[in-house]
């Protein structure tokens, strides 16, 4: 049966693992991913449908499983699984995505990597994407594409699907027209964006820059304005950013352009920020704290999380104040998610031995300033830590929003605790009362951080409630029905073929 909903996004919305021998599937551990708000969105249709690529070895083999029927607390669906070797893995994602794409979206031309790109296989890759979407997808369905590593499968979709409508979702920032550019393949990874009914972004500057963008490669109108729906921007937020563009006209077609953020499942967060295994495991972690403060920081080991940043800032804290010494502590988590690349690799070598180093230089026996966190951390154990520590550190030097710095927010159902955040995270534009840092410069970090150590109860929990409220109201849930908004106002535009 054709699917009224079609979701492609590159990963699977399960785990698979194999237990003697045999394939056992399970739901994705973090709960608070977005793979299950994208599945959430089946509850609505009446038939859905998941595309996703898996490796095989050998795509012929007859072994393979091509479509998977799932049924789960999010009803009945299928999950369309692309054969792909590992040489085209590595091509489409680790190099195409990941060395060339992943560094332009987050403006550090220094990282990007052009040369080992093979372009025929990203179409090749992509075109399957569409090619398996359009054979999900019942007439008029609704196919939405996730992210810069199907970028081009809209336009491949529109060609072999004309009546479908397409809503394209970049979950990263979106780069200046001058970043942009640098991509040779700039041309074809727009039009393709444009053969899109819908194209959204987290954060109005995402969209204005897409726009930009657009406009130096194409003959296209300035769009229709409007104020940005909704008021997670900061009241700091200057006036240009709060106009957002409303749609583009590009060869007599409507494309419908949304900049909204993803938000969290702030009452499951604060389900398990508040019962009694959270409570206790609480009042574990600060029993071994004695009197030390705890200032917690997770992320991916990523270049565009300045984790080296950070921990360079906390080692000068260290040396600037001698009478911390002893008496705060520093959990960094630093998740080493893609080991098989060389750039991660080298960065995660740095954060480990600038770790070591400060906990040679400063540590004794009875007191480590920094434990250096490189696994996964479960989600409720985040959770548990997020409420036990007195400070919230999140210093990207690029991010397209960060979910942490809102995990926070809505885990300290205690109404304490200090956020100190980047201004380059997308989401310190809804966050405007956290202590606002520049990661380029020393001298913010060491202010931002000497802030947050001071910071009187009183203000902290000032600053604490008006976030809570955002999080609270821009969560995943007004997330879902804005793109809900953005799916029915492309059911009134017809689409015609280019
Ligand atoms: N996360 C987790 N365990 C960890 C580190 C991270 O469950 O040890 C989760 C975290 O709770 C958040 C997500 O991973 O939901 C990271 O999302 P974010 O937007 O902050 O960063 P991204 O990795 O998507 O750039």
């Amino acid at each position: 049966m054709p699917s009224d909903l079609v979701i492609v996004y590159h990963r699977q919305p399960f785990e698979e693992v194999e237990e003697d021998g045999v394939v056992v599937r399970r739901a994705n551990s973090s709960p608070n991913g977005i793979v299950p708000t994208l599945k959430g969105f089946f509850a609505n249709v009446e038939k859905g449908s998941w595309v996703a690529w898996k490796m095989a070895e050998d795509p012929a083999n007859p072994d393979f499983e091509r479509v998977v029927e799932v049924e789960d607390t999010f009803g009945t669906y299928s999950v369309s699984r692309l054969p792909l070797t590992r040489a085209q893995v590595s091509s489409f994602y680790h190099i195409t995505s990941k060395e060339a794409f992943w560094p332009i979206l987050h403006s550090f031309k220094d990282r990007y990597n052009y040369d080992p790109v093979d372009w025929p296989t990203f179409r090749e890759v992509n075109w399957a994407f569409a090619e398996a979407a359009a054979a999900e997808a019942a007439p008029g369905a609704v196919v939405w594409v996730h992210d810069y590593n199907l970028w081009l499968v809209p336009g491949y979709l529109r060609q072999l699907r004309p009546d479908v409508r397409i809503s394209f979702f970049h979950h990263t920032p979106f780069p200046s027209a001058d970043m942009f550019n640098v991509l040779p393949w700039r041309r074809e990874i727009i039009k393709s964006l444009l053969a899109a009914d819908v194209v959204g972004f987290h954060i109005p500057r995402y969209a204005n820059n897409f726009v930009s963008v657009v406009r130096s490669l194409f003959d296209v109108a300035p769009p229709e304005r409007e104020q940005v729906r909704g008021d997670f921007l900061g009241e700091g937020t200057a006036l240009s950013e709060r106009s957002v563009p409303v749609s583009l006209m590009h060869q007599g077609r409507k494309v419908h352009i949304s900049a909204f953020p993803v938000g969290v499942n702030a009452g499951y967060v604060e389900s398990i920020a508040s019962n009694d295994e959270t409570e206790a495991r609480v009042r574990a972690i600060k029993a071994e704290l004695g009197d030390a403060r705890l200032i917690i920081s997770v992320a991916r080991t990523d270049y565009t999380k300045g984790n080296i940043e950070q921990l360079l800032t906390y080692e000068r804290l260290l040396e600037r104040q001698p009478a911390l010494r002893g008496k705060v502590r520093l959990m960094h988590v630093s998740v080493q998610a893609n080991r098989s690349m060389t750039a991660y690799e080298s960065i995660q070598n740095e954060i480990e031995q600038i770790a070591g180093r400060i906990n040679g230089r400063f540590g004794s026996f009875d007191w480590q300033p920094v434990a250096l966190i490189s696994r996964a951390v479960p989600f409720a154990e985040l959770i548990a830590y997020y409420r036990a520590a007195d400070i919230a550190w999140i210093t990207p030097l690029a991010d397209g929003l960060n979910l942490v710095a809102q995990e926070y927010v809505a885990a300290r159902t205690d109404g304490d605790g200090v956020l100190v955040l980047s201004e380059f995270a997308g989401t310190a534009i809804a966050l405007e009362s956290a202590v606002l840092t520049n990661p380029f410069s020393d001298g913010m970090m060491n202010w931002s951080i000497d802030q947050a150590l001071e910071m009187p109860e009183d203000e902290r929990r000032a600053r604490m409630t008006v976030m809570r409220r955002t999080v609270a109201t821009y969560d995943i849930e007004a997330w879902a029905s804005e793109q809900q908004r953005m799916f029915d106002l492309a059911r009134f535009d017809t689409p015609e073929q280019d």
